[in-house]
């Protein structure tokens, strides 16, 4: 595995497209997509981003003179060049996401500070919070996963030097979770809750509940599950009703869908 430097990370594609989720919905943004993640969400929509290197060890850049293609393992500097070249226009919002960006906290940090004239995003599954502290005082907006403990598969090892393990049990989730809500209190931070078709209301409760005693203020989104594999989409009525047990946490709370599956972009 060719590493150019400590920094590096590997990247499975640079794009640019409308944010699709979360308190920044419908900004124009490019997107850093970062490989590596322990979790298996039951219901991933991008499980090609599981493996450090993909089938092709590439890195996809959807430039505006094409789309080309590069070793998977790129430095921040390197990738604030192709951040460059795959904007329409004017500099945008650039939002890092995976895969797990905090498997990488030491590149997150540097691409910030060499693209520090834009605001940066931070897209994570809220299970690394020693990383997340590590890169919090360079992001400008954290939307942290609220992962319901039913919804994930057996965690992977994943080769990562001074990776944090992930929890694995629920009780290990609920202190994790409680630990990252701690730390994005008060931040410019969303959560989001991805709610799929089987579930009831009532198994919400405990990420609603550690979000009320940990960070009353976070604005929380309610995300209809996009279909997929034997996972299916919720009914409004389990959506509305999630978000009802949200307000009566006097949670702040928003039913919205990933809208870049309705638009057909990437
Ligand atoms: S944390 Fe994200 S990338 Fe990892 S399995 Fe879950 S949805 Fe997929």
């Amino acid at each position: 595995m060719a590493v150019e430097s400590s920094l590096a990370a590997p990247l499975m594609e640079v794009f640019a497209s409308i944010q699709g989720e979360g308190l920044y919905v419908g900004e124009p943004q490019v997107f850093v997509r970062l490989r590596g993640c322990p979790l298996r969400c039951r219901w991933c929509d991008t499980p090609g981003s599981w493996k450090l290197d993909g089938a092709e060890r590439e890195v996809r850049i959807d430039a505006r003179s094409g789309v080309r293609r590069a070793n998977t393992w790129a430095t921040p500097f390197q990738t604030v060049c192709w951040i460059a070249e795959c904007e329409p226009d004017r500099p945008r919002t650039v939002s890092i996401t995976g895969g797990e960006p905090l498997l990488w906290p030491a590149y997150v940090r540097a691409l910030a500070s060499f693209a520090s004239s834009r605001r940066i995003h931070l897209e994570t599954a809220g299970a690394h919070p020693r990383a997340l502290a590590e890169v919090l005082d360079v992001v400008h907006h954290v939307s942290l996963d609220l992962k319901l403990p039913d919804d994930l598969d057996e965690p992977v090892e994943i080769e990562v030097a001074h990776a944090e393990s992930v929890p694995r049990t629920r009780a290990e989730w609920a202190e994790t979770r409680a630990q990252c809500l701690a730390l994005v209190r008060g931040a410019d931070a969303c959560a989001k809750l991805i709610v799929a078709g089987h579930r009831r209301p009532e198994q919400f409760d405990e990420l609603l509940e550690s979000v009320a005693e940990h960070a009353p203020k976070l604005p929380v989104f309610v995300q209809p599950a996009t279909p997929i594999g034997a996972v299916g989409a919720p009914s409004i009525e389990l959506c509305t009703a999630v978000a009802e047990r949200a307000r009566a946490l006097e949670l702040s709370v928003r039913v919205i869908p990933q809208i870049h599956r309705i638009l057909h972009i990437p």
